[in-house]
This record gives C-alpha cells, structure tokens and sequence, in this order.
C-alpha cells in the first residue's frame, strides 16, 4: 500500500531520496527499498506520467544490439527483460513480432535466420525462473504463403519471408510501474506524488537534505538525507544545475511518439514495416483491440505537447506508416492519441537517440558528495542503471538482504468492467475508491491514466469520466492531511 502521508514521511531521516518517480526513479527506489535502505521518492506530478508513460509499450530483449553487436547493452536487455517476465508475470506477457523480408539490404532471409539463431544461442537463459506461459521460444524465418496467413495484410508481391521472433510487452504499462511502487513500499519506501524537490541542502561539500513543495497543500518540506539521486528524466539536466551544475552530457533532448489509432489489428502480432525507401523502421503493436505504432523521432525541435493528432509531422508520420503497409491503411486512420515525450540524443546532434545511458557523480566533479544524476535510454533497462546508480552512491555493489516478496497485485477491476458499469455498481465503486486512496490517486487522470488504462482511449473513456470524478474526490478527501 502507498497512501500519500507527507506528514508522516517528514518524520523519517533517509538513506537515499530519489527525484523523479518515472520507471527510472521507481526502480532505483525499488532495489534501494529491497537492500534495507530507507528511502524516499519524490515525484512532482504523477508517478510515471511523462517519458514513460508514452513508451510503446515493449520490454525489448536487444535484437538490435545484437544486430550492431553491442553484446553488452544485448546481454543487459536479455536479462532486464527476464526480470520483467519473471516477476510480473501478470503485467508483462510474451509479444510475437513479425518482420516481412523483400529482400532488401540486411533484411535477408539467411541474414535474419542467421541472427535469430544467434540470438536464441546467446540468450539460452532468457527463461531461468520466468513462468511456463511467459516463456519466449527460438525465433525462426517462416516461407511467404506462413507469414501472410499469420498477418493478412501484409503485402505478397515480391515477399521472400519473414522474421517471426517474440519479445515481450506491457499491455497494462501504468500497472508495472505502480505494482513496482507497491512492491518497494512493501519493503519501507515511501513515495509522495505531486511533491516537487526545490533544493539540495549541503553542509560541508556533503548532501544532509533536500527541500520539497507539497504541490497540493503549498507547504514546504524539509527532509533528511546523505544521498540524492536525480533521477528526472528529461529534467534531470535542468535540475543537475540547481543542485550542482550544468552538466550537458546528461540529457540533450530529442522528441519522440507513437500513435494510438482507430484500427483493429488484423492479427495478436506486433508487425515491423518499413517504408518503401527503408530509411526509418518501425513496429505496428496491437492494443487492446487498437493499433498503436511508433516510435517516429521528430527530426526538428518541439514540445511533445504540440503533437496533437493534426500535426503535420503526426500526418507525416501516419503517411510513412500508410507507405509501408498499404493494406492496413494507416494514413486514414483516425489517430485516437498522441503518445510523445523527450529522449536523450546521441552526441553530434540531429534527432539520433543515445543508447549509452549515464551516471553522473557529482562529488567527483567537485559538487555536493552523495549526489548523482542519471539518465536512462530505455524502460528495459530502467533495473539495471538502478543497481549501477547505487554501487555509485554507496561506493560497492549492496546485496538484496532480507528481500521482500512482491506483495499480490492490486485487484484493479477489468478496463472493460469499469466503463461499462457507468457508475451504477456501488460495490465496484467503493473497491475503485479503496484501491485509489492506497494507490495515492489526487486527480481524475491518476486514475484514468495511470493507475488504470481507461482514459488512454479517449472514446472508451469518456463515458466512464464523471463518476469516476467522484471516486477521486471521495478518496482524497480520506488521505491523511486532507
Ligand atoms: C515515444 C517513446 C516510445 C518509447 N518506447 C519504449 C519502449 O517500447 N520500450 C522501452 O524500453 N523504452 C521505450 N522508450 C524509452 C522509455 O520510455 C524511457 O527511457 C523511460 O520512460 C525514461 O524514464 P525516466 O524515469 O528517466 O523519465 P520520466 O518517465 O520522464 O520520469 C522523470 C520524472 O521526473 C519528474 N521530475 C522532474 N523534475 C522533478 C522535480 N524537481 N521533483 C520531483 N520530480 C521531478 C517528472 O515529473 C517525471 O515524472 C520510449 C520513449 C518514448 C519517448
């Protein structure tokens, strides 16, 4: 359980505060919790509401580090997203993908076959401990005439094969991230949303406590700490300067997105397509009866908030997707949802996102002691950076003593059950309004978005907002200090 209790956490000191509760923050708080360390995150919108919750969706094994033969970063996904399976079996589910093979350059039909069997040599763990039916077989190249009758819309003329391999995904994503909250709260963090991180307090060169705005109450808050982990995203350059100071290999920003789309999908498959020039690849997943396609890197500066489904980079993007699977047609589609947020670009400019993430250790730059900044690449491997972000801050590699089980799930009610209920259901109201008040929930969209799927699909959605309204008033009104 993760009920909001400022006052509360206010009497605590802290071995480690984390800044930033997007999937980064989540899980260093996590693998801090889960070392007995007593930690606190701080998040000041909603937890997991920016970068992350506009992911596709996809806990990548590393197929294309494999293909540039980054073995390293390869090998990282590959055991990230074991993690992912084995311990959320309930959230995280294996994802068959499908890439129809013309014959043009590495999309070969003996290339793919060669890296998929070198892929299933090198990942033969990728199920150590992962439940039965979450366990990924072997990737294989399947014949013209299999790979139509898997995914119907793909075209025939000129088709050699197809790469069938399978990955995993979050249908649910909101879900892990908060079932990782619960999990670390099990183990003695505490989490406030809606709670900014002003200041860094510093006593002779030495971290001792940071500042923080209760965004709904306006009280300030001073809390006890020797380590503060920066862990905000495409913020976290921005407030490695108010702390320390500028450090630009941090976060050079880029802008990214998927789109939601009004389309059934033709098969349970995500499909990569290409245009017709191969310049850019992409990947059609199904959700939830809907298409969502991604990821489009903006190749100019813009805010994510301007992408609204008119946009010209948005048609532009729903024409390339059109280009590449003619059948499906994308480019009519009605696009339901914009799913944007930054990423960091490699360096030398131009919209490239990195893959290296990074750690910053401000003592060692002359900054405060007990500070680090990090930025992440990737959701997958959001875990990893997490155990390397702590062997930093606490000089060594801390071993999980006394570890705590994931708590059950939290029994959130079927999407489906709840926008078809309109509110008439009181008994499913009052678990909606018990489940909000652990989970922390202070407005609607908490709700809608991010501790359930509903409002991702703004025409499911609607119907279910106004009573919906109620529960959040109800529960908030329940928190301690309200
Ligand atoms: C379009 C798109 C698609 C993607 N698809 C995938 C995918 O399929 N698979 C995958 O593995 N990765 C994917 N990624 C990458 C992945 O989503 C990101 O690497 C990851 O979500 C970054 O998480 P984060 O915690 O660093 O950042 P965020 O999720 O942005 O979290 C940072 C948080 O810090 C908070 N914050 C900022 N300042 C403060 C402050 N002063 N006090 C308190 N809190 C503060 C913010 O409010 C924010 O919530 C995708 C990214 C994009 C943009």
């Amino acid at each position: 359980m993760m009920r909001r209790d400022p006052a509360g956490a206010a009497t605590d000191k802290y071995d480690l505060i984390v800044v930033g509760g997007g999937i980064y923050g989540a899980c260093l708080t996590l693998e801090s919790a889960r070392r007995g360390l007593r930690t606190l995150l701080l998040e000041r919108d909603d937890f997991g509401g920016a970068t992350s919750w506009n992911s596709l969706r996809i806990i990548h094994g590393g197929l294309r580090y494999l293909q540039r033969l980054d073995l390293r970063r390869y090998r990282e996904s590959v055991a990230e997203r074991r993690w992912f399976l084995r311990h959320f079996p309930d959230e995280v589910e294996p994802l068959s993908c499908l890439m129809p093979l013309y014959g043009r350059g590495l999309r070969r039909p003996s290339v793919l076959a060669a890296a998929l069997a070198l892929d299933d040599r090198l990942s033969s763990r990728r199920n150590d401990g992962v439940r039965a039916d979450r366990r990924l077989g072997p990737g294989r190249v399947i014949d013209p005439d299999q790979a139509v009758e898997l995914y119907p819309t793909i075209d025939p003329a000129g088709l050699r094969g197809a790469a069938l391999w399978t990955d995993a995904r979050m249908p649910r994503s909101p879900r892990v991230l908060m079932e990782i909250l619960r999990w670390s709260a099990a183990a003695g963090a505490r989490a406030l949303n809606y709670f900014e991180a002003t200041d860094l307090i510093v006593d002779d060169g030495r971290v001792v406590g940071i500042t923080a705005l209760d965004r709904d109450s306006g009280q300030c808050y001073e809390f006890e700490t020797r380590r503060v982990a920066n862990c905000a995203g495409p913020w976290s350059r921005e407030l490695s300067e108010r702390f320390d100071r500028e450090v630009p290999e941090l976060f050079r920003p880029t802008v990214a997105f998927n789109l939601l789309l009004d389309r059934e999908p033709p098969a349970d498959l995500a499909l990569a397509v290409s245009p017709p020039d191969e310049s850019r690849s992409y990947f059609v997943v199904p959700w939830q009866g809907r298409l969502m396609a991604g990821t489009c890197h903006a190749a100019q500066a813009i805010e994510p908030s301007d992408l609204t489904p008119d946009h010209p980079l948005v048609r532009e993007f729903a024409n390339d997707l059109g280009a590449a699977t003619p059948k499906l047609g994308l480019e009519s589609a009605t696009v339901l949802r914009v799913l944007a947020g930054r990423l960091p670009a490699a360096t030398g400019g131009g919209a490239t996102p990195t893959s290296r993430p990074v750690i910053v250790e401000h003592g060692k730059r002359g900054g405060p002691r007990g500070l680090v900044s990090v930025s992440g690449v990737k959701y997958t491997t959001a875990r990893a950076l997490a155990e390397r972000t702590l062997g930093v801050l606490f000089g060594k590699q801390l071993a999980a003593t006394g570890d705590v089980a994931r708590p059950e799930p939290a029994a959130w009610p079927a999407l489906s059950d709840i926008s078809q209920s309109e509110g008439r259901d009181s008994t499913l109201a009052a678990r909606l309004g018990r489940l909000a008040t652990d989970e922390s929930v202070r407005r609607l969209e908490d709700l809608t978005l991010r501790r359930t799927d509903i409002g991702l699909d703004p025409e499911r959605g609607a119907a279910a907002t106004e009573w919906l309204r109620d529960i959040v008033e109800t529960s908030t009104s329940r928190e301690p200090g309200s």
